[in-house]
């Protein structure tokens, strides 16, 4: 289920939310969240500055998908492309104060920045520091400051924290994009519960399939009946109409995994494309001239 909520209170013009979400640090935890807060709807923005794990990294080699290993330069490089290739927006700025508002918390930073947010991830390694009006409400961990967390929830509703901030980690790159998307999921689920119930908000994952795992006959009459099995007995007292159409949002939210072969083609050349263009010119050259020459190029010749 991706992309449900159609509107936000940042895309409405009434209210003072200036961004759905806030995340505070762009290494793996902030920007693997990004790309599922993006994912899921919410205007996203991503704010990174200062200390940071990842460049103590010389070479990072155990992060899988990455045959040679990448530099830490080049993989925040292409987790920040993705963030932004799903709707999030990454500036560098960095966070002096979060703090409690009536919409959610209010954001300032180096730059100046006043802003509004419903939610906050904050995942900026080291300097937690900008969490101080937390006061006691923020459990951490005294010894180290580590922020405690559970699948990424902290113990302030609508904080959720990630990767090396956190207590409920282990200090490599990769767990810690894990972190990220395990914290970004449970902002979404915990969102789906605020719009609809509990037992919606955990049928939340993002998952994109063949178009035909979805929507036959058969596949429209048994999601009804596992609806109103599973999900539909923990939805408070609403009206028949409303329950329809939480089915009805629910359903259009799970075609909406589909995609047909050709635009699976489409999408893993375009995939192939978007990495090229992150690896420096004359690698991608020096590797152009080393493949065989094609039919075309030799009637080119
Ligand atoms: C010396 C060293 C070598 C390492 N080598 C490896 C390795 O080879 N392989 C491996 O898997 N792991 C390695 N690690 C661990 C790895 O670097 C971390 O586990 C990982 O980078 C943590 O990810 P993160 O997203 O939590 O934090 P980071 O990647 O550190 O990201 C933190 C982000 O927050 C930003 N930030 C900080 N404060 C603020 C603020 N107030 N406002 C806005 N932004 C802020 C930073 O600029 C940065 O963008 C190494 C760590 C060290 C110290």
């Amino acid at each position: 289920m991706t992309t449900l909520p159609e509107e936000t209170l940042a895309s409405d013009s009434e209210s003072v939310v200036d961004r759905d979400v806030v995340v505070v640090g762009g290494g793996a935890a902030g920007l693997s969240a990004a790309v599922f807060l993006a994912r899921y709807g919410l205007e996203t923005l991503v704010l990174a500055r200062g200390q940071s794990a990842i460049h103590q990294c010389a070479h990072i080699e155990n992060y899988l998908g990455f045959p040679g290993g990448v530099s830490p330069e080049r993989f925040v490089a292409l987790g920040r492309a993705q963030a932004e290739h799903e709707g999030a927006t990454v500036e560098e700025d960095l966070v002096e104060v979060v703090e409690p508002h009536d919409e959610g918390f209010a954001v300032e930073t180096q730059d100046g920045r006043d802003l509004v947010t419903q939610y906050v991830l904050v995942a900026s390694a080291y300097d937690g520091d900008y969490l101080d009006p937390f006061g006691d409400d923020l459990d951490t961990d005294d010894e180290h400051g580590f922020v405690a967390t559970d699948a990424g929830r902290t113990s302030v509703d609508g904080l959720y924290a990630a990767g090396w901030l956190t207590e409920d980690t282990v200090h490599q790159v990769v767990v810690n994009a894990g972190d990220g998307a395990r914290a970004a999921v449970a902002l979404a689920r915990d969102d789906l519960t605020d719009r609809y119930w509990p037992e919606v908000g955990e049928l939340y994952v993002d998952w994109v399939v063949d178009d035909d795992r979805y929507g036959g006959e058969d596949w429209h009459e048994n999601f009804d009946d596992w609806f109103d099995r599973e999900i539909r007995p923990g939805a408070p007292a609403l009206d028949e109409d409303a329950l329809l159409a939480a089915r009805e949002d629910m359903k259009t939210a799970f075609l909406d995994r589909g995609i047909e072969e050709a635009e699976r083609e489409r999408r893993d050349r375009e995939g192939q494309r978007r990495l090229l263009e992150q690896l420096d010119d004359d690698v991608v050259r020096e590797y152009a001239r080393s493949l065989p020459a094609t039919e075309e190029d030799e009637i080119r010749r």
